[in-house]
C-alpha cells in the first residue's frame, strides 16, 4: 500500500495579499514532524496562489492548490480561471466539487466530471469533494448518495487517470458548524468509498487512493480522526487560518 497522507488547508474567500503572505510565513515558521509520505497543501483564493506558491517553494512536501477551475480550456468566460492558468502558477492540485460550490454556484455532477477531465488534461491532481447533507444522513442513505457523487464525477476515468485523484469526504452538516463526524462515522464512510473504488477499478487502486476527511476538523479532534485506518488526512477550513492550529493538525498525522 503506497497512499499519501495529506493535510490540505482551504482558505476559501479569506485573506488579502498582506494577511495571506503573513499567514503562510507563519505556517512555515511552525515546527513539523512530517514523514516522507505526507504532503501539506494550501488552497488560497486564486488571486493569492502566486504569492503563496512563492513562499512555499523553499519547503519540501508543501504544495498549493486552487479552489476551483473552469471546465473549458480557455475563452470568453469573464472572471473565470482555467486549469492551465492554475498549473502555470505552480499548483499541484485543484479542489473540485466542494459543497459550497455545488450549493452556491450550482455545480452539478455532470459539470464536475468535465472539470475533472480538464484539470487532469492540464496535469493537475484533483482533490474531489463529496458528502451528504443532514437530511440524507438522517434518512440513513449517505453511503449510496456519496457513491453516486463519486460515480458521476469520477468513474468515467481510466485507472491511470484515477491515480491522480484524491477524495475528500466532507459531510455538509459538519462543514463550518463545529459538529464533526465521529471517527467511527467518518471511518465507515471512508471504508464505503474505498470499497466502491475497488469495485469499479480494483483493490490496488482503491488502496492507493488517499481519502481525506473534512468538516470541523481541528487541533483537538484531528488525531482521533486520522488514527482510523481509511482516513488519510484532512481537508481543513476554519482551522487552516490559524498557523498554530493548522500545524497541530498536520503534526497529528
Ligand atoms: C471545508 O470547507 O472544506 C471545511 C472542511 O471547513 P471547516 O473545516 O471549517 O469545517
Amino acid at each position: 500500500m503506497s497512499r499519501k497522507k495529506i493535510v490540505a488547508g482551504n482558505w476559501k474567500m479569506n485573506q488579502d495579499l498582506q494577511s495571506g503572505e503573513r499567514l503562510v510565513e507563519e505556517i512555515l515558521n511552525q515546527e513539523f514532524t512530517l514523514d516522507a509520505s505526507t504532503e501539506v497543501v494550501i488552497a488560497p483564493p486564486s488571486i493569492l496562489i502566486s504569492t503563496v506558491t512563492n513562499v512555499l517553494q523553499s519547503k519540501a512536501q508543501f504544495f498549493t492548490a486552487a479552489q476551483n477551475c473552469h471546465q473549458e480550456e480557455s475563452g470568453a468566460y469573464t472572471g473565470e480561471i482555467s486549469a492551465a492558468m492554475v498549473k502555470s502558477l505552480g499548483c499541484k492540485y485543484v479542489i473540485l466539487g466542494h459543497s459550497e460550490r455545488r450549493m452556491y454556484q450550482d455545480e452539478t455532477d455532470h459539470l464536475l466530471a468535465q472539470k475533472v477531465n480538464t484539470a487532469l488534461n492540464n496535469n493537475l491532481q484533483v482533490i474531489f469533494c463529496c458528502g451528504e447533507a443532514l437530511d440524507i444522513r438522517e434518512a440513513g442513505t449517505q453511503n449510496n448518495y456519496v457513491n453516486i457523487q463519486i460515480e458521476k464525477g469520477l468513474f468515467h476515468l481510466s485507472p491511470e487517470q484515477f491515480s491522480n485523484i484524491v477524495i475528500a469526504y466532507e459531510p455538509i452538516w459538519a462543514i463550518g458548524t463545529g459538529k464533526t463526524a465521529t471517527p467511527e462515522q467518518a471511518q465507515e464512510m471512508h471504508a464505503n468509498i474505498r470499497a466502491h473504488i475497488a469495485n469499479q477499478y480494483n483493490e490496488t487502486i482503491a488502496n492507493n487512493t488517499s481519502i481525506l476527511y473534512g468538516g470541523s476538523c481541528n487541533a483537538s479532534n484531528a488525531a482521533s480522526l486520522f488514527s482510523q485506518q481509511d482516513i488519510d488526512g484532512g481537508l481543513i477550513g476554519g482551522a487552516s487560518l490559524k498557523a498554530g492550529d493548522f500545524a497541530a493538525i498536520i503534526n497529528a498525522i
